[in-house]
């Protein structure tokens, strides 16, 4: 009791500071500013950003700092500037209607069964959902943001749980050797729109759970994203020992002992969460096996009131779903099975009615002597009732991955089925593109997103010379952003002040401009494009059709081998010949990202097949007209149409028939870009407009939109998933 009176006391003691009184024409800008909506509503960020845009930077585009900072000769220009106020009195009508629970919706009449009382939970480890919150490293995270938001702007009854870490995902520095550095903020819970989940009387709330032996406590935090509340648990409360307290320290930093512990507190913690919420899912969403041991907790309820472990097991499946994102079985989730044993304890098995060696059996993937790893990935095969792969290509590979699990049944029977990645429009098309899509599609292209003839006639509304000059702006801030990004860079990293003016200098903004950007690991091949340096070099250095790249990525930090990687082609990039033609953008993220997707021409994407189980920023650069270089993985089987991008290797040859994949390939993408890319390019007509260029973004828009956008993603999942089943 002591202690929750503290945390009271200094929670209002946060409230005085933080809320501020804002002028009575701007007062809107506070309810805003507690609800992720803005980062994907039309003019949201950008009136943020008007406020002040150099505490906007400062505050890395987080409003809730950017209300606290702003002096009070700016905020008081700004509430008098009749331009200004009715920008914000635009926006809050808009997200006002947008909150209404009466405003119709595409889930009331294709989902009415999914009600507030019994919505989705949706699960993961990781939420992508702005840069602000640095919860995410990448694909998984992003992915799962881009859900949430697509659920709210669908109107899908949906809660998300996932957790928060108060020191994030590391952030990347390069030192002038080329070598990668790691380092880790502190997340400032007051600075952020997250609000500390309390119960009626007003105190925080707490849930408990044992781990290691030992009670442990986690309190909770809302986010709100549109129509959705994603709680974060959080086990920095000052009653637990000083190693529980940590527990939500670093995504993805500790040792596997931590990693344990934090997905047991997902799993278990997360459904308690929801039972003091009073919420009773008709549907648990397992996005990736790191929140598999929820259905533990689930079966638990049910034999701690009496029933059989078996009865238990098949009452869970009923209301659980899983969605597998790895194709390889070295990328799941396992653990030693002491350390399982370790962090649930012996009590927590027993109360399942099960015995130790049963217990362990359930993350089998034979169920055999007891020595086997714990895999997640096997327990939330057994139980849940659909899982998926995340493209048709990935549920084929996971089918024959966990053959094994389904004795009896060739590999077409496997029961796992696969819903492709999308990615969510609003958030990831650039503003001045939307604003031609409002013209051209629709005011409400958005919600057209999913109708094919609406974007095929939409497009051909779209005239050559206006997409061109919307593209060719958005290259001139590409590359405006990275000489800035690359100019502050150096200077941090103490290069000499002409190194760093230079960077001023490089990149052209009518130069051919691929993109490459992705989490450096060996399967991603960032070496393949220099598998003959000097072939690459003719293109890169031509006088006439001179070929430039970006890249941006994160290397592991426990992973030296893709360090290297990073390293050889940092060194790479510094051969004068092409310095002013290659950048490496350093701290790959959201908003790096988003960056690069709406401005690149092209997006080079070249994983080992099939390591790519679906990948997203190519979806991300087709919606803003870009044009996708890529090995036939992941989503581009599904999106390659001969018109609309380019496949590299050879599309006669069948999966592990060559020798050696990897100059099969190389000799490909060289080609390609001699013969295909640079030429259609740099052919352009008096008007220097590259006409055939833009009929293939053109393609792009119109057959890529429709089909890999997140609106797609979540109805196919409530549809095919959430709704199906027995209920
Ligand atoms: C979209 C995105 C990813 C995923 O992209 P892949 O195609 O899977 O490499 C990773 N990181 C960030 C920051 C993203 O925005």
């Amino acid at each position: 009791m002591q202690m929750l009176k503290e945390i009271e006391v200094s929670e209002t003691e946060t409230e005085v500071q933080t809320s501020r009184a804002l002028p009575e024409s701007l007062r809107a800008l506070e309810r805003l500013s507690w609800n992720y909506w803005w980062s994907w509503a039309a003019d949201g960020a950008a009136v943020f950003r008007d406020l002040d845009p150099e505490t906007w930077e400062e505050c890395e585009h987080n409003p809730r700092c950017v209300l606290r900072e702003v002096s009070e000769f700016r905020l008081m220009k700004m509430a008098t500037d009749p331009a200004y106020i009715a920008r914000v009195a635009r926006l809050a009508d808009t997200f006002d209607h947008y909150m209404n629970p009466e405003t119709q919706t595409w889930a009331r009449t294709h989902a009415s069964a999914i009600t507030h009382a019994n919505p989705v939970a949706y699960f993961c480890a990781e939420f992508g959902v702005h840069t602000s919150l640095p919860f995410y490293s990448g694909g998984l995270g992003i992915l799962a943001g881009d859900h949430l938001k697509s659920a709210s702007d669908l109107g899908l009854p949906l809660v998300a749980v996932g957790l928060l870490y108060h020191h994030g995902y590391f952030r990347q520095r390069l030192r002038r050797d080329g070598w990668q550095e790691e380092h880790y903020s502190q997340i400032d819970t007051e600075r952020l729109p997250m609000q500390l989940v309390r119960d009626d009387e007003g105190v925080p709330m707490l849930i408990e759970m044992q781990l290691r032996g030992r009670t442990v406590r986690a309190q909770a935090w809302r986010v709100e994203v549109g129509r959705v509340n994603l709680y974060l648990l959080d086990t920095n409360v000052e009653s637990n020992d000083g190693v529980d307290r940590l527990i939500s320290g670093h995504l993805y930093g500790g040792d596997r002992e931590t990693r344990c512990v934090q997905e047991t507190l997902l799993g278990v913690g997360g459904v308690r969460l929801l039972r003091r919420l009073g919420v009773e899912p008709r549907v648990f969403h397992l996005n990736e096996g790191h929140s598999a041991f929820l259905t533990l907790e689930l079966a638990r309820e049910l034999t701690t009131a009496g029933r059989s472990f078996a009865a238990a097991a098949e009452a869970v499946r009923a209301r659980c779903v899983f969605t597998t994102h790895t194709p390889v079985a070295a990328g799941h989730d396992e653990f030693l099975p002491g350390l399982v044993e370790h962090c649930f304890g012996h009590e927590y098995i027993a109360s399942l009615s099960l015995t130790p060696a049963e217990f362990l059996a359930l993350g089998h993937i034979k169920a055999t002597d007891g020595t086997d790893l714990f895999g997640l990935t096997p327990l939330a095969l057994r139980m849940c009732r659909s899982t998926n792969g995340v493209s048709r290509k990935h549920g084929a590979v996971s089918r024959a991955l966990w053959h094994e699990l389904f004795p009896g049944r060739t590999v077409e029977e496997v029961p796992i089925t696969s819903v492709t990645n999308g990615v969510h429009a609003p958030t990831w098309v650039a503003p001045l593109l939307r604003a031609l899509y409002e013209q051209r599609i629709g005011p409400n292209w958005d919600e057209l997103q999913c109708d094919i003839e609406c974007w095929a006639q939409g497009v051909a509304r779209i005239t050559d010379e206006e997409l061109w000059r919307v593209h060719h702006l958005q290259k001139q801030l590409l590359v405006a952003f990275m000489r800035h990004q690359q100019y502050h860079a150096r200077l941090q990293r103490g290069e000499s002040p002409e190194v760093a003016e230079a960077a001023l200098r490089a990149f052209d903004p009518e130069a051919l401009t691929i993109g490459f950007a992705r989490r450096v690991a060996a399967y991603k091949r960032w070496s393949l494009l220099l598998h003959d340096a000097e072939r690459l070099m003719r293109l890169m250095t031509d006088k006439e059709r001179p070929l430039q790249f970006v890249f941006a990525g994160k290397a592991h930090p426990q992973d030296e081998g893709a360090k290297q990687i990073l390293h050889q082609l940092v060194q790479w990039k510094l051969n004068p010949q092409i310095i002013h033609r290659a950048i490496f953008i350093q701290d790959y993220d959201q908003d790096v990202a988003r960056q690069l997707v709406q401005s690149v021409d092209v997006w080079l994407n070249v994983p080992r097949r099939p390591l790519e189980a679906s990948g997203t920023s190519g979806e991300k650069v087709a919606m803003n007209g870009g044009l996708n270089l890529s090995v036939l993985d992941g989503w581009w089987p599904e999106g390659y149409d001969g018109t609309n991008g380019w496949a590299i290797g050879d599309t006669t040859l069948r999966e592990g028939e060559t020798s050696d994949e990897d100059t099969c390939d190389a000799e490909s993408l060289y080609q390609l870009l001699e013969t295909q890319v640079v030429p259609a390019y740099y052919e352009r007509d008096a008007q220097g407009i590259p006409r055939r260029w833009v009929q293939m973004m053109k393609r792009a828009i119109a057959t890529l939109v429709p089909a890999f956008n997140s609106d797609r993603m979540v109805r196919d999942y409530t549809q095919q998933i959430y709704l199906g089943g027995a209920e």
